[in-house]
């Protein structure tokens, strides 16, 4: 074992709180949460309560102040447990930084406490039906006409889609421009012209709203737009993708050893030709082989959120670490799926989902193709 430096004493008391939280108010409702395709709004509300929303906020904002650290705590508990219909990393970590990181006074004093409560669950929305990896081919458009934009397109993919109350939006300011026309918006759901299409039928992550978005003349004020002025939107979405891709690692590598127990505990209960089966050398040397993996992504994970702390985590090695560590998740996921033989394939088993679940960690945050694109860029 190599021990986690990263986490001390406090750390980990925090993290027994938030796993006794999520054992008490999340995993006996998750089932009927994936009927539901969402979690309820009340987990949301309690979460915010006990400071578990945007911990990282400032306490002027409603958070706690606290640093990356218990973020991901957070994460790995939600991801280790299984419960891949939460969807606080992406409100929390990566909705929440863009309005401290690039938002007015107005905005940060407006939003953030809401998001931190509870009362505001937030979602980003880049991806459209014919736009994803090339970011520079978004259609949807925010046309300014007087003290408010004109807000047209659609959205599809979208994390806490059905949920969400407050929605970053990727929009051309300039349709005429590529990157230097885009720009982020702040847009609440409940205005006129915002409608929350499907909730997606997905194949694994039941439990999470992933929907569609159209807007039609959504008026927005142009003090909702994030930046001092138009066409950041490229620039500041560059800047937080890295730690976006942290999270997912951070998830990841949490997810892979939580199976890998799964499957140690399983194979020496389950019994073939009258022996365990972790009797057979195959299944000692898979276990082994994946161990020794998931070591090697679980320092590597570390040492990035190490560099994150310290603010130099950069574009191509956060990049490597979301391919390297989610390919390596959904290997570890087969390979012991295989070891649970026909029972991991059924859906009562954490191991099916956890299986199920894992294979959009190498589709979305950027796909691993366009993360191998960003690394070779970088040579
Ligand atoms: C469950 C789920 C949740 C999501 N949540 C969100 C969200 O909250 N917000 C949001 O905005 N989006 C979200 N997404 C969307 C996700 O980010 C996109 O699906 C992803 O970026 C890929 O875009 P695409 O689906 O359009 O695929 P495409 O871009 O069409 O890619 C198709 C294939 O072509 C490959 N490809 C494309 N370009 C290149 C290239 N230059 N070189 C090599 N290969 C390439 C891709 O790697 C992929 O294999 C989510 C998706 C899912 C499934």
């Amino acid at each position: 074992m190599i021990p986690r430096t990263l986490f001390d004493a406090d750390l980990e008391g925090f993290r027994d709180s938030v796993r006794k939280f999520l054992e008490q108010e999340a995993a006996p409702y998750h089932e009927q949460w994936e009927k539901d395709g969402q979690v309820s709004r009340e987990l949301w509300r309690k979460a915010g309560e006990l400071g578990f929303l945007c911990p990282t906020m400032p306490e002027e904002y409603g958070g706690v102040g606290a640093d990356f650290r218990y973020s991901a705590v957070i994460m790995e508990e939600i991801s280790k447990a299984g419960l891949s219909g939460i969807g606080w990393g992406l409100h929390s970590d990566i909705v929440a930084p863009y309005i401290l990181n690039y938002g007015s006074e107005e905005q940060k004093r407006h939003y953030l406490p809401k998001l931190a409560s509870g009362e505001m669950i937030g979602a980003i929305a880049m991806t459209e039906p014919g736009a994803g990896s090339d970011l520079q081919g978004v259609k949807t458009t925010a046309v300014r006409e007087g003290d408010h934009y004109l807000l047209n397109g659609s959205k599809t993919f979208i994390t806490n889609g059905q949920l969400a109350d407050l929605v970053v939006v990727v929009a051309k300011t300039d349709p005429k421009e590529g990157a230097k026309g885009t720009s982020l918006l702040l847009v609440e759901t409940t205005w006129d012209g915002f409608e929350k299409g499907q909730n997606l039928n997905k194949v694994g992550m039941k439990a999470q709203d992933t929907s569609e978005l159209f807007f039609q003349d959504v008026k927005i004020p142009v003090g909702n737009l994030l930046g001092s002025m138009e066409g950041q939107g490229f620039f500041q979405l560059m800047q937080e993708l890295p730690a976006e891709r942290l999270q997912v690692a951070l998830t990841a590598v949490a997810a892979a050893e939580a199976a890998w127990q799964w499957t140690l505990d399983y194979v020496k209960e389950r019994k073939a030709f009258g022996k365990p089966v972790i009797a057979f050398q195959n299944t000692r040397f898979k276990l082994a082989e994946l161990k020794a993996e998931i070591t090697a992504a679980r320092v590597f994970t570390d040492r990035c959120l190490e560099l994150h702390l310290d603010k130099k985590l950069d574009i191509p090695t956060a990049a490597m670490l979301k391919q390297h560590t989610t390919d390596l998740q959904c290997k570890v996921m087969d390979e012991c799926v295989q070891l649970h033989g026909g029972y991991g394939y059924m859906w009562e088993y954490p191991i099916a989902r956890a299986w199920a679940d894992s294979r959009v960690q190498r589709i979305y945050a950027g796909t691993n193709e366009i993360m191998k694109e960003i690394v070779a860029r970088s040579f």
